[in-house]
Order: C-alpha cells, then sequence, then structure tokens
C-alpha cells in the first residue's frame, strides 16, 4: 500500500510513501528500545542542549519547513512560518526549564531521606494529525525527549513529507540513532504497536473517534493515554465588550489556519444587546479576508487540507440551513476550497452548534442574557476552553468556575504557549500537554524511602 500526500491547493502530487511492513515496523520499535537505554543515561543538560539545537535548526530553515507545511495541507505560508517559529519556542522553553522540572523533588516524612525521581518510561508512541503538523508533533516530541523518552511517531498520512522533515531536525542536530522514527503506517496497524511490551504509553491528537478507539486499545493492553480531540469553543460577547478589540479577536479565533483548529472559537454567544452590532462588524471583518494562492505572503483564507474535510463542513453548513439557520456570508464549496461562512440565528439541534466544524465556519447564536450565554457555551459535549469578552474582569473571573473546560480565557482567544498546560474535559480528552504537567505525563513519578 501507498500513501499520497497531496497539495489540497492545487492538486499536484507531492509525495509517495511506501507503507511499511510488520515486520519493518518491529525493527524500528527494537530499536526505539535500543536507544533507550543509552539515551535515557544521557545528563538532562545534554539532552537540553540537543532540544536547543532543535529549535535553533527549525529557526534556520523556516521556509524549507514552511513550505512543506502549506503544500501538504494547505494554510496559507504565512501562518506555517508561524508554526514553523512556535515549534522552535517550544524547544527553547524546554532547554531551559526541563532541569527544573526533572530534579529530585525532596519531600520530608521521617525517613531519613524521601524524595521523588522523574525518570524516563521508554518508547513513546504518537499519533498526530494534519492540521499543525509540525506543532502538534513538537509540542509532544520536545518534553517528551528531553525527559529521556523515545518517540515513534505515526503522522497523518497526508503530512508525511513534515513527518520525514522533523525527523530529519533530529537528525541533523545529533540525536542518536532511534530516539526519534516515523512509521509509515495505516491506523489500522496502531494496535499493533501499543501492544508491544517495550511501547508504554500513546498520545493521540485527533478526532473523537479515533481517541475512542485509541482509549480502549491502551485500557486493553494497560498503557497510559493522552489524548487530545476535537472541540466545540463557545466565544461569548458580554454587552460590556471592547467591540474593536472583540471583533479582532474573534476573526483570528476562528478564521486562523481556516479553522482547522480543536481550540478555534467554533461558537459565537452574543448577548441580545450587541448582538446586531457584533454580527455586522463581524461580518465585514470576514468579507475583507482575503483568499488565494496559498504560497502567497497576502494569503490569508487557504484551503481545507481534504477534500472530504471540506465536503463535511458543507454538509453541516446545508444541514443547520435546513434547521433554520440563516446565511450571511459565503456558504460555497469548491473541491478543497471552502468560502468563510457565517451563519445566524443557530440554536442548539443543528451540526454547527452540537458538532465540530473543522473549517471557516462562524454560527451567530443569541444569547438572552450573560447566564444564559455561559449556559449556552457549557451545552457542548466537548471541553477545551471557552473565551469571554468584557471589560469587567473581575466579572469574567467570577464565571472561571462556572465552565468546565480545560481552558479560560478572557479577552483573548483560547490558544496554546509552551508555559501554560494545554488540554480538555469531556469528549475533548484527558491529560495535559506543554508547561511543566506535559512533561510529568510521560515520566515515572518513582518515589524513594531510605529509613
Ligand atoms: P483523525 O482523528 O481520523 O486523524 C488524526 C490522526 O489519528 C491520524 O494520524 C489518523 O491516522 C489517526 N487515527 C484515526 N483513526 C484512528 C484510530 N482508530 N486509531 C488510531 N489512530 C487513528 O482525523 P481526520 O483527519 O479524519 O479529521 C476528521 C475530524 O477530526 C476533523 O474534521 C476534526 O473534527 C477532527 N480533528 C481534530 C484535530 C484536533 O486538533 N483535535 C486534528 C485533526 C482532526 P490515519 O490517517 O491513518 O487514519
Amino acid at each position: 500500500m501507498e500513501f499520497k500526500s497531496i497539495n489540497p491547493y492545487n492538486g499536484q502530487v507531492i509525495g509517495i510513501y511506501k507503507e511499511q511492513t510488520s515486520a519493518e515496523v518491529d525493527l524500528k520499535i527494537e530499536k526505539a528500545q535500543k536507544a533507550f537505554q543509552s539515551w535515557r543515561k544521557v545528563p538532562v543538560a545534554e539532552r537540553a542542549r540537543l532540544i536547543a539545537k532543535a529549535g535553533a535548526v527549525l529557526r534556520d530553515n523556516v521556509e524549507e519547513y514552511a513550505k512543506m507545511i502549506t503544500q501538504e495541507m494547505g494554510k496559507p505560508i504565512s501562518e506555517s512560518r508561524g508554526e514553523v517559529n512556535k515549534c522552535a519556542w517550544v524547544c527553547d522553553y524546554y532547554a531551559e526549564n526541563a532541569a527544573d522540572f526533572l530534579a529530585d523533588e525532596v519531600i520530608k516524612t521521617e525517613a531519613q531521606k524521601s524524595f521523588v525521581r522523574h525518570d524516563p518510561m521508554g518508547s513513546i508512541l504518537a499519533i498526530m494529525p494534519w492540521n499543525f503538523p509540525f506543532w502538534q508533533v513538537f509540542r509532544f516530541a520536545a518534553p517528551s525527549l528531553t525527559a529521556g523518552n523515545v518517540a515513534l511517531l505515526k503522522h497523518a498520512p497526508n503530512v508525511f513529507g513534515c513527518a520525514e522533515q522533523i525527523a530529519g531536525v533530529f537528525q541533523k542536530v545529533g540525536f542518536p540513532e532511534g530516539v526519534f522514527q516515523n512509521l509509515i503506517i495505516h491506523h489500522t496497524k496502531i494496535e499493533d504497536v501499543i501492544a508491544h511490551d517495550t511501547v508504554k504509553a500513546v498520545t493521540l491528537t485527533g478526532s473523537e473517534g479515533a481517541g475512542k478507539s485509541v482509549a480502549q486499545t491502551a485500557g486493553k493492553y494497560l498503557k497510559k493515554a493522552v489524548l487530545e480531540l476535537g472541540g466545540s469553543n463557545g466565544f461569548i460577547v458580554l454587552e460590556d465588550a471592547d467591540m474593536e478589540k472583540t471583533i479582532q479577536t474573534a476573526l483570528t479565533a476562528r478564521m486562523m489556519n481556516c479553522g482547522q483548529s480543536c481550540i478555534a472559537a467554533k461558537r459565537f454567544i452574543i448577548v441580545e444587546g450587541v448582538f446586531d452590532e457584533f454580527v455586522t462588524k463581524y461580518v465585514e471583518a470576514v468579507g475583507k479576508l482575503k483568499a488565494g494562492d496559498t504560497m502567497d505572503d497576502a494569503t490569508q483564507i487557504g484551503t481545507l487540507a481534504r477534500r472530504d474535510l471540506a465536503d463535511q463542513l458543507q454538509r453541516q453548513v446545508q444541514e443547520s440551513i435546513k434547521a433554520g439557520a440563516k446565511l450571511l456570508l459565503g456558504g460555497k464549496q469548491n473541491e478543497c476550497f471552502h468560502e468563510p461562512t457565517i451563519l445566524t440565528n443557530v440554536t442548539p439541534g443543528m451540526p454547527a452548534f452540537d458538532e465540530e466544524t473543522f473549517g471557516p465556519l462562524a454560527p451567530m447564536i443569541k444569547a438572552k442574557d450573560e447566564k444564559h450565554a455561559l449556559a449556552l457555551a457549557e451545552q457542548s459535549k466537548f471541553g477545551l476552553g471557552t473565551t469571554v469578552c468584557t471589560t469587567n474582569i473581575e466579572k469574567a473571573l467570577s464565571f472561571a468556575a462556572d465552565i468546565s473546560d480545560g481552558a479560560y480565557f478572557v479577552n483573548e482567544l483560547v490558544k496554546s504557549d509552551p508555559r501554560l498546560p494545554f488540554g480538555g474535559t469531556k469528549s475533548s480528552g484527558y491529560g495535559r500537554e506543554l508547561a511543566k504537567n506535559g512533561m510529568m505525563e510521560f515520566v515515572n513519578v518513582k518515589t524513594v524511602y531510605v529509613k
């Protein structure tokens, strides 16, 4: 079997990758285990030095990596550059903080000495998606490799070119062979990998369905799992919001990466008093976005990564309209391209409210008051994050406990930052990435006690 990576903007084939056989995969798993035996003994300072070098290589080759991202998954080139630079940032962050995070933690008891060690676990399987093909990998790999683990990456088949380049970054800076390897396989082969004795844990970023399947398999073999799945973030606009700033934030929150982000604002929930003003200004702002050649610096809206993703969004738009939503802007699809689309009169029961919409679709939802707005935001099976826009910070903070998501942002789009923990609740998965929490997911927190 072969995998083809195809440029969604022009249909050109970028690369063809032959699926690895089970025997080849077994060899890689063995190689990973062998690498782990020495990598785990490399001092943290040396591992940190190497991850810092990986960051430098990313910065030095932004254009090359950004081009591959754009060609394989269709995001505008300017955003791809931003993605590569963010990967460099996460490398710097763990290079600077790994020693602190991994240091022994002395805990006073009646023992002569008692403390906690943070030892690496071994081989970690990472199953990653195409939407941020570099970032999703680096935010896992930077902390995990620096902690002394080794990584097996099963990337999404439409971004196997990015996977190759990522492996090349680690190779270039001198990570020992076997510390980071790609598996060129379809997800149907995942169980064999998870089942392997030396594979200690699995992390997946992807859809809810993939998450359920991986969680089941991980459970079957009693392996630790971290799941970062879909989202349907509420973006709440209260009456006292600073409207100009809110519109700009709302624009990026939904339209960045052509809407293909788990933490994108997917439901705009606006209180009655400012509903018309927000919607009018938002339609105007979205209408000005420039779609076009993804390699052009001026392009702001690219294509969706695959045809089936655009088809799926179109279905969600059409079914929502049939159920009573009103089309204010866009609405059309042409192969992988989907126009930025705004729907109003959106209510629970419509796909635009109930489902994750992974593309440039902004549903406008009217709330009677603040309490109703919070209740609507909570009315989702997902739990990645919520944004509240208001000039009353104290009031916003008083709402924080009522939102059960993994993140709560005031006057800012929900975004990932190496310094802050990232992850969801409910159907958005479990476990945390980034910050100290992310590094701790794949270490053995070992108690040492000396009587
Ligand atoms: P998937 O979740 O199917 O793919 C993401 C990754 O998971 C790929 O590497 C895929 O491999 C793998 N995968 C899929 N099914 C399984 C499984 N049963 N066991 C193990 N691994 C699996 O996402 P799609 O690309 O199909 O996108 C569909 C929808 O998922 C989007 O519209 C969006 O709603 C959501 N999504 C969310 C993301 C996020 O950031 N949270 C990222 C991507 C998608 P393979 O390709 O071989 O199946």
